[in-house]
């Protein structure tokens, strides 16, 4: 910062006037009689000093030495100093302000930043909650699959076995019904071979009955005979029959052929 006295009095040495009406016999600083030696009039306060108490300066402005007292010195320094201070201070500032406004910025990315990473992490949440509903949805539908996959394979099953029971079941029939058919052949069979026995069984009476006709005298034969079998003969022999005389001798019904 350049020095820029108020006074524009250019009072440098040696002082001869008084122009303000300030005492020019004693150092305004050591108070001290001015004798023989110089005194120098301060170009701010107008005050004169002795040569122990007046300091040189450079006037920036006006590119020549003016002359100053140790109080103004003093003074200006001290202004020098606060200005410095100040410029300091607002350099400073300056620097806070930057700092700030750095820091602002960097915090507003930093929040802008959290909240974009909030929504993803959101988004990500939704995403994995949406995908394992989906996986859910997709496992129950496969459970249930299976499930109708299962019961209709115990429904094959079940019919399988109801099928295989009616196969068994008619097996069973035929068999019984082969076995009726056996039988049946069999009592036909049987009763075709009774009745072949009982024609030849006939065929023999008849024929023993003619044979008996035929081969012997009746007056011969009926001695030997029983009372039926007498009155038999007698109506195959025209014989007079009485209907009391029913039994053989041995108690035996008489047939009616
Ligand atoms: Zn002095
Ligand atoms: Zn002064
Ligand atoms: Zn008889």
């Amino acid at each position: 910062m350049s020095y820029q006295p108020e006074n524009t009095l250019q009072q440098c040495e040696p002082s001869p006037t008084n122009a303000d009406g300030k005492k020019d016999r004693k150092c305004f600083v050591c108070n001290k009689k001015f004798g023989l030696g110089k005194k120098y009039q301060c170009c701010m306060c107008q005050n004169f000093v002795c040569n122990r108490h007046c300091m040189k300066r450079r006037d920036e402005e006006k590119e020549s030495k003016i002359y100053i007292c140790d109080v103004c010195d003093i003074e200006q320094m001290k202004e020098e100093i606060k200005a410095e201070i100040l410029q300091e201070l607002n350099k400073l500032n300056e620097n806070i302000k930057l700092a700030k406004d750095s820091y602002e910025k960097t915090e507003a990315a930093r929040v802008k930043k959290a909240a974009k990473v909030s929504k993803l992490e959101e988004e990500l949440l939704t995403t994995e909650k949406r995908q394992k509903a989906k996986e859910d949805e997709i496992l129950a539908q496969l459970n249930e699959e299976l499930a109708k996959g299962r019961k209709a394979g115990e429904s094959v099953d079940i019919t399988k076995k109801e099928l295989e029971e009616l196969y068994i079941s008619e097996q069973k029939i035929n068999e019984k019904c082969s076995l009726n058919e056996v039988k049946n052949e069999e009592t036909k069979a049987e009763i075709l071979k009774i009745k072949e026995k009982k024609n030849e069984l006939l065929a023999q009476i008849e024929h023993l009955s003619g044979n008996l006709k035929g081969s012997l005298p009746l007056d011969q034969v009926l001695p030997h005979l029983c009372d039926l079998c007498k009155k038999r003969v007698s109506v195959d022999g025209k014989y007079l029959t009485r209907d009391s005389d029913k039994k053989h001798d041995d108690g035996s019904l008489l047939s009616n052929d």
